[in-house]
Order: C-alpha cells, then sequence, then structure tokens
C-alpha cells in the first residue's frame, strides 16, 4: 500500500493527484506529472550517504543513486533492508553515477576564463552505458517492475535507448526502440542492438519519432521511459546530489546544463525546490541551460525571441498557446532542429514546462551556442584525461560565453554537468584534422 507518496499535475490550477502504480504520465489536463512524498527527510541522512561511501558489500550503497534512495523513495521500501531493495531497487550491479563526481579541470578553467578552483565538471559519462541517461534509468525501470510491466518503450536520439536496453535486458523486459532514421549516432545505435532491443525507424525527426512511441505505448500496453516519465526525473536528481555532497551541501553559484528534451533541467530543479524546503540548502544555485544554435526552442521562447513575449512558468500556468504557436510557426515553415551534437537536437522539449518551472525557481538564464564552439568545449575536457561527447561540450562552450557576457562573474563558483562520453569517433578524428580548430593537433608524416 503506497500511501507515502503519490504523483500530481504540476499545473497549479489542475493539481489533479494519482496513486503511485500507474502508467500514463500526462495528467488528464495534459500536463507532466511529478513524484510528491509526504515527509521530510531528516538532514541525519547527510551523514549515512556518506557513510555509504564505503558501501559494506551492498550494490545499493555502491549505486550512485540508490545511495540516496530515502530521497527518492517512490516503492515505499525499507530503505536498510538488503532484502526489500534487491526486490524493488533496478541496478546494475551498482554502476549507475558510482563513477561520477565533480572534478578540477585546469584547461578547460583556462579556456573559459576563470580560475581553476572555481570551475567543477562532472562527467556522467562514466556510467555504465555511458550517459547521465543511466540515473534515471535505473528509477524508471524500478517503477515498470513495480507495475509489472513486461516491455519499456521509448524515441530516442541515442543514448535513451543504449541505457533503457541495457535495464532492460538486465531485468529481462522487452524494449522497443523507436528512432528518426539515420539521425542516431551509429555509436550509440550499435548499443541498442547489442543489447537486444527491437529497433523501429521512424521517418522524421526525434520529436516524431516520440509521437508514435507514445501512440504505440498506449496500444500496446507498453511502458515508456522517456524523460516524461516522473521516475527518471527522480532517479537524475542523484545528479545534483552527487555534485552538492562533494561540496559538504554548500551550493555553488551555477549549475549547468546542456538542453535538450530538458530532463535533466526539470530534475535538477525539482532536486534543489525540495532540498530548500527541507531546509537542506540555504542558497538557490542559477541552472544555465544551453541550447545549440540549430535546436534553440527554450532560447527562443524564454527570451522572448518569438513574438516578443518571453515565456514564463507564470505561477504553474505558463502561456501554452505561445508554445502551440511557435510549434505550427516551426511546422509551417519547416524549421528542423538540426545541430551536429545529436543528442540535443530537439525541436519540442518534452519537459519545457518543467523546464520553466526550474528557471523560474533558481533565477535560471538560456543561451545557445555554435557546433563549432561545442566542439572546442568538447575537445578542451579530453586534454584534461576526460572523455565527453558533443553535447556536453556545449557545458564549457557556455560557460564561456556567459563569463563573457558577464552574466557568471569571475568570481561565481560553476559545477558543469557533462551528460556523456564520446561515441562518435568521426568528430574527433575529423576536429583534429583540421589544422584551424583551436585545440587541433593534426597528424604528422
Ligand atoms: C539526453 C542527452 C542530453 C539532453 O538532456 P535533456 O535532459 O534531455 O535535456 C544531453 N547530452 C547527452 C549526452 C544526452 O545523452
Ligand atoms: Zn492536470
Amino acid at each position: 500500500m503506497q500511501d507515502k507518496s503519490y504523483l500530481k499535475c504540476i499545473n497549479k490550477k489542475c493539481g489533479k493527484e494519482y496513486p503511485i502504480p500507474i502508467i500514463e504520465f500526462n495528467c488528464t489536463c495534459g500536463n507532466l506529472l511529478d513524484v510528491k512524498y509526504k515527509d521530510t527527510p531528516s538532514q541525519n541522512l547527510k551523514e549515512v550517504f556518506y557513510q555509504r561511501r564505503d558501501p559494506q558489500g551492498s550494490i545499493f550503497n555502491e549505486s550512485g543513486v540508490w545511495r540516496f534512495r530515502e530521497l527518492l523513495n517512490f516503492c515505499e521500501i525499507d530503505t536498510e533492508d538488503l532484502n526489500q531493495c534487491s526486490q524493488h531497487l533496478v541496478s546494475l550491479d551498482g554502476a549507475e553515477g558510482r563513477q561520477s563526481k565533480p572534478y578540477h579541470m585546469s584547461k578547460v578553467a583556462k579556456f573559459v576564463g576563470i580560475e581553476n578552483e572555481k570551475l567543477m565538471l562532472q562527467p556522467e559519462g562514466y556510467n555504465p552505458s555511458g550517459s547521465f541517461k543511466d540515473n534515471g534509468m535505473s528509477a524508471a525501470v524500478t517503477h515498470a517492475k513495480l507495475v509489472g510491466a513486461k516491455k519499456i518503450i521509448c524515441a530516442s536520439t541515442g543514448n535513451t535507448s543504449a541505457s533503457a536496453g541495457m535495464y532492460a535486458a538486465n531485468e529481462n523486459m522487452e524494449c522497443d526502440v523507436y528512432i528518426p532514421e539515420g539521425e542516431i549516432a551509429p555509436g550509440k545505435l550499435s548499443q541498442a542492438y547489442q543489447f537486444g532491443t527491437q529497433i523501429i525507424h521512424v521517418h522524421g525527426n526525434f520529436d516524431d519519432a516520440f509521437t508514435k512511441s507514445l501512440i504505440d505505448a498506449k496500444e500496446s500496453g507498453g511502458y515508456t521511459v522517456n524523460s516524461i516519465n516522473p521516475f527518471r526525473i527522480e532517479g537524475q536528481k542523484a545528479i545534483p546530489y552527487r555534485a552538492l555532497e562533494f561540496l559538504d551541501w554548500e551550493t555553488p553559484d551555477w549549475i549547468v546544463y546542456p538542453g535538450g528534451a530538458l530532463g535533466n533541467t526539470s530534475s535538477c530543479g525539482k532536486c534543489l525546490m525540495e532540498l530548500y524546503e527541507w531546509g537542506w540548502i540555504k542558497k538557490i544555485p542559477r541552472i544555465a541551460v544551453i541550447n545549440a544554435d540549430g535546436a534553440n526552442t527554450l532560447d527562443v521562447l524564454y527570451n522572448g525571441k518569438f513574438e516578443d513575449t518571453e515565456l514564463r512558468w507564470n505561477d504553474g500556468n505558463p502561456d501554452t498557446e505561445l508554445i502551440n504557436r511557435y510549434y505550427i510557426k516551426m511546422n509551417k515553415d519547416g524549421i528542423r532542429p538540426k545541430t551536429k551534437a545529436t543528442a540535443i537536437q530537439i525541436g519540442k522539449p518534452s519537459n519545457l514546462v518543467k523546464g520553466l518551472r526550474a528557471l523560474e525557481f533558481t533565477d535560471g538564464i538560456v543561451i545557445s551556442i555554435t557546433d563549432k564552439e561545442m566542439l572546442d568545449g568538447m575537445s578542451v575536457v579530453g586534454l584534461n584525461g576526460f572523455d565527453c561527447e558533443m553535447a556536453s561540450g556545449a557545458v564549457p562552450a557556455g560557460i564561456k560565453k556567459l563569463l563573457n557576457e558577464n552574466i557568471i562573474k569571475k568570481d561565481d563558483e560553476i559545477v558543469g554537468i557533462l551528460t556523456g562520453r564520446q561515441k562518435e569517433p568521426l568528430l574527433p578524428i575529423n576536429y583534429h584534422n583540421e589544422p584551424s580548430n583551436q585545440f587541433a593537433k593534426p597528424p604528422k608524416r
């Protein structure tokens, strides 16, 4: 009997509540749902989490997600009972989030133009399937198991399918993956094949594939693991938890993410709202979201570049008509999302409204950068001995731009999330073979 947690519509006027074991993640009013908890977690847990860094033989302490299990206990288990953990919590042998924490990277600091001590970057590429997606996926598949789902379904720009496929294989579930034909990096698609997923080609872009996957999920009773799934958002809270724990729960001034479907942005926002409400943090970091120039819906709407109107959360009642008019205009003018950073090549961010809430709560900001800037960002991360993909390169590149524009100040403390590891070998090869690139080291004869 689930009575300490429930789901709730994010729209303030609606606010409809639902029990935890459901598989439809849109409210009847069309808005997304939040996982809510009735109890306020004790701050003594900070010490418990710290002690679990010595895992004492438990994979749930090893896991960088489940180490914080009291803060996402939607299964309502006794979190100290190993049997209950094993029965309910889905984990790839404790590997999700295990390796990821923030690091100083001196060459990146130099590139963006700030003192090394002020900047930390957290490589989420060192997750078992190679991206931050494993944080949320372990939680979503935990919920899928709770409701007895046999098949999980997702549309993907690549990393979602790699992660979903991995957990599905490990849990003996089926997994259907909807992809825009020809738009997925082979390094990610190959993982989906390797993990035995069923690939479904959709003509069009990610947004089209996503729409098709939702229709089919409804028809076949499949369980959707895209980031409209509120349990994914819960699992991804572990990303800022790990960063904050590392900083002794002293918040930085900024947390910086690339923006695609805005699951991360939404999740970080929810994480900070909860921690603030519980009194765990006193200061709220500002979230900066970095869009690609070619896939900049959030930038356009948030910064008033469409109809001169700045789209805002507006106390839970954002101007959804404005969003619809922009999407209609995109269709009419044939504006298709276009960037080489395929992980953020998304025109209709499915978590847009939750993202707006996160931006409102944190006084966040949104900018766009070019593909070239992203490639430089990706490359300079490599020079510190860390691996990241092009979309993650948006983070150093965006921080550099924000420092140049004096929005981030020289003495601000920044945590940037490097969302995934390099899975497109040709990107660095081509980058380094073009001598005009800032960090290029072309081969010699
Ligand atoms: C999915 C993904 C993103 C986009 O994240 P959102 O939460 O959808 O905004 C960015 N980078 C990488 C590497 C990804 O896999
Ligand atoms: Zn509603």
